[in-house]
């Protein structure tokens, strides 16, 4: 394994601690993943394996067909899901999948996370949209999640949990965060019973092209 695979591979273990101190993953579920280098690899965490005890030696390193580069431990089953995401969206470095419990509830209700705060918008890019339901796994919930993750870095899976894609590991955190707690957020206010409005498309442009300009440049410099 080359030095920059290397890197990822570690940098994906990092994640998945702050993935479980931040409560969006428990146990064994949920997956990241992030782009290898230059040929297309794609480096992923293994199946059944808890994020507390994961080493950098466990992550599987999977070519653009989903081949192994090394002897490793099984790729996660929603690999398929990673792969189609990253073959439609070449923006897209680092992809994490979790069950978190407020937009899981979005998900189930089928129901999108509208951007009715300005943080979602500048990092998400607009609602973040339900798939069609497909079984976890399968070339059809890949195929459902890159149809409504459309241009966006979140998309709901029917009954089944988030995605949350970035330009890198840090960033595909932030916006699983950022989807996770406007999901809170507007699960409470809809309890306050006001008629709740989205920030409108226009607003949402000016928003994201602030935070791809200006805000966000910093942080992929320091990455
Ligand atoms: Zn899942």
């Amino acid at each position: 394994m080359n030095k920059a695979t290397l890197a990822v591979c570690r940098n994906i273990v990092e994640t998945g601690r702050l993935l479980l101190q931040s409560k969006l993953v428990e146990g064994v579920w949920g997956n990241i993943s992030a782009r290898a280098g230059k040929k297309g690899l794609i480096a992923i965490t293994p199946s059944g394996r808890g994020y507390a005890t994961l080493c950098y030696k466990d992550i599987c390193v999977i070519d653009a067909e989903g081949k192994p580069q090394k002897n490793s431990l099984t790729p996660s089953s929603e690999l398929p899901l990673h792969i189609a995401v990253y073959s439609a969206r070449q923006d897209v470095k680092a992809i994490i999948h979790t069950h978190s419990i407020y937009a899981s509830a979005f998900a189930v209700a089928g129901q999108p996370i509208l951007s009715v705060v300005e943080d979602m918008a500048q990092i998400v890019g607009g609602q973040v949209d339900v798939s069609e339901y497909a079984l976890p796994g399968t070339a059809s919930l890949a195929a459902n999640a890159v149809n409504a993750l459309a241009g966006k870095n979140a998309v709901l899976l029917k009954n089944h949990g988030l995605v949350a894609c970035g330009r890198n590991l840090t960033e595909a955190l932030t916006v699983a965060l950022i989807a996770e707690k406007t999901a809170r957020i507007f699960l409470y206010a809809k309890q306050l019973n006001a008629g709740i409005n989205g920030i409108t498309a226009e607003d949402i442009k000016i928003l994201r092209d602030f935070y791809l300009d200006k805000y966000s440049r910093q942080q992929l410099v320091r990455d």
